[in-house]
């Protein structure tokens, strides 16, 4: 590792000592980008890695809502604006009782690489608040999301910063965030967030965008290592929205899904997952996985155990899609996928791999795409929205899915060229970082000092 990076990664650690996931993000990046890094002194000279590692901005905010009892509640509010060198901050908002500064700047900050990777002109920022959805009812999803709004509003706009949906937030929260929006604003602004219904401004595909861009991107990893998806035994952590989609276009291309799991346990069908059971479980009813057994009782349920490998990675697989939430697949877990065969991982998820992990992975070619690559499509579909938005006019599901695949394919080629260029081999995680850090570097360098 270089002076330079070393002495940046003990200072991020140093500043942000209790953010474990923000240092671990950050680590995972600075040691791959070394060969960059040395090759063009402006990069030390301007402390470009240390702006680039510190936000331009962090928003804090406090969320008081009624419940249905008459109880008044807080909860925390949050907007990173990390990085809106390429363009307005772009990225998701997640609700999840585990949100806290450290997740919103790892994400973030991972936001603003794979914006860059898609060739679109948005920066990368991320928000969302500890509120849990779970067991909420409608009304107080809504009076929740209008006050999240009331303070959000004033820092967001279609040219500083978009939010769209992240886990718990989906196309009923965008809807409850978009009207209120429009209600203080006085003003249809439909390009200030994205992931809205197709009534009111949504693009087709986009609720699809992340999980079918996902197995597209895979589909040229496998391409270029001479494989493909036919008959492959496929398993998926997660049943939100990343997954679902995932699912469906995977099985499109011949695999098989036999296994999805939420944060409980996990399903496994040996005949295939049935699909649109786990949209109407998922998307509509909002029910926990089990369910699905009511439907199909030759399935099996596994429940997860507190501390031990989560139930859906135990299943033997040739592709693992995970696609539920951070550090999901820890060095024991990897061990045990390769054991059993997998010999690729799509991460729909962001972070759904841990570092040591990632490495083993390599070291055993398995054959791992990252997260800011990979995932990039749901963020690209949210651009596409925002320039028909712009338009006021809309593309075809056709038109938008096509214009989707090809910046995918773009993005694998983006990766696999780096690889040449720098000798990485299969090490896409390094070949993603290194291409993505070339145009933001750029950009910053470009701008100065600021
Ligand atoms: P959803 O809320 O639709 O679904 C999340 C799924 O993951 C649920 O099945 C949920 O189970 C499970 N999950 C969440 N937290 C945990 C946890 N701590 N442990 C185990 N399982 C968990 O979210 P998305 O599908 O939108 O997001 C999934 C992942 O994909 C996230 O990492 C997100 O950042 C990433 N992503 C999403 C994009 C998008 O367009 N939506 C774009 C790019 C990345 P349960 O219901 O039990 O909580």
């Amino acid at each position: 590792m270089s002076n330079y990076i070393e002495k940046v990664l003990t200072e991020v650690e140093t500043k942000n000592s209790n953010e474990k996931e923000f240092i671990q993000a950050v680590k995972e990046v600075l040691l791959t980008i070394e060969p960059v890094v040395n090759k063009i002194p402006e990069i030390e000279k301007t402390a470009l890695l240390e702006r680039l590692t510190e936000p331009e901005r962090i928003i804090t905010f406090r969320v008081p809502w009624v419940d249905d009892n008459g109880k008044v509640r807080v909860n925390r509010g949050f907007r990173v604006q990390f990085n809106g060198s390429i363009g307005p901050f772009k990225g998701g908002l997640r609700f999840h009782p585990s949100v806290n500064q450290s997740i919103m700047k790892f994400l973030a900050f991972e936001q603003v690489f794979k914006n860059a990777l898609t060739s679109l002109p948005i920066g990368g920022g991320k928000g969302g608040s500890d509120f849990d959805p779970k067991g909420k009812s409608d009304n107080e999803i809504m009076r929740f999301c209008q006050s999240f709004m009331n303070e959000l509003q004033r820092h967001i706009n279609h040219n500083l910063d978009v939010p769209a949906g992240d886990i718990g937030v989906g196309a009923r929260e965008i809807g409850y965030l978009f009207g209120q929006y429009r209600k203080i604003k006085n003003a249809f602004e439909a390009g200030v967030l994205t992931g809205k219904g197709l009534e009111y401004g949504g693009s087709l595909v986009r609720k699809e965008a992340t999980g079918y861009g996902l197995i597209y991107f895979v589909r040229e990893m496998l391409k270029a290592n001479g494989k493909d998806f036919k008959g492959k035994i496929t398993t998926i952590s997660g049943s939100g929205n990343v997954a679902i989609y995932a699912a469906e276009k995977i099985v499109q291309y011949g695999a098989k899904v036999v296994a999805m799991s939420d944060s409980n346990g996990c399903i496994y069908d040996d005949n295939g997952i049935d699909l649109d059971e786990i949209k109407r479980l998922k998307e509509v009813e909002r029910l926990r996985i089990k369910e699905y057994l009511k439907k199909h009782p030759t399935a099996k349920y596994m429940e997860n155990v507190q501390g031990a490998i989560p139930a859906v990675y135990t299943i033997k697989a040739d592709i693992v899609l995970p696609c539920a939430t951070q550090n999901d697949i820890n060095l024991e877990c990897a061990k045990m996928l390769v054991k059993n065969g997998v010999f690729a991982i799509g991460e729909g998820a962001n972070m759904p791999v841990d570092i040591d992990a990632i490495n083993y992975f390599i070291e055993n070619n398995v054959l791992l795409a990252p997260a800011k690559a990979a995932n990039a499509g749901g963020v690209a579909t949210s651009a596409l929205e925002m320039c028909q938005n712009s338009m006021r006019y809309f593309w075809t599901f056709e038109e938008v899915d096509k214009k989707l695949e090809n910046i995918m394919v773009n993005i694998f080629k983006a990766c696999n060229e780096t690889s040449k260029e720098y000798n990485l081999g299969i090490n896409y995680v390094a070949c993603a970082n290194i291409a993505a850090f070339k145009k933001v570097s750029a950009a910053m360098l470009a701008q100065g000092i600021i």
